[in-house]
């Protein structure tokens, strides 16, 4: 399976119905036990970013703290705050790639012409 085009497609579903992009699956011995997507602005929350979500809800999967020995696959490359997470976690690998959205594409997915400033 590869994990890391599900969260690719995983970001492009999101962005496309209005999110913003930034999603993270996280896996546990070849199983996905969480997924996260961006949901700053849905809901509300300035710490609403996919890898945050997604190490909250494995955490609770798993039911502990330590997330050592998970895989952590991101859409873009963790910022400061979920790059804290992901060291108190423990986990060992987070393979990232980096998927820039285009204005033009942006506006396509969310069906306008292009994005303004
Ligand atoms: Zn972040």
């Amino acid at each position: 399976m590869d994990y890391m085009l599900d969260t690719i497609n995983l970001d492009l579903e999101h962005v496309k119905q209005g999110g913003r992009p930034g999603a993270t699956i996280i896996v546990h011995q070849e199983t996905v036990v969480a997924t996260g997507v961006n949901e700053i602005v849905q809901s509300k929350d300035p710490t609403a970013h996919g890898t945050i979500i997604a190490l909250r809800k494995a955490s609770y999967v798993l039911k502990s703290e330590n997330l050592n020995g998970c895989i952590v696959y991101t859409t873009l490359e963790p910022c400061a705050m979920c790059l804290g997470a992901l060291y108190w976690a423990e986990v060992d690998i987070f393979p990232t790639v980096l998927v820039v959205y285009q204005r033009e594409e942006i506006g396509r997915l969310e069906g306008k012409e292009e994005v303004g400033e």
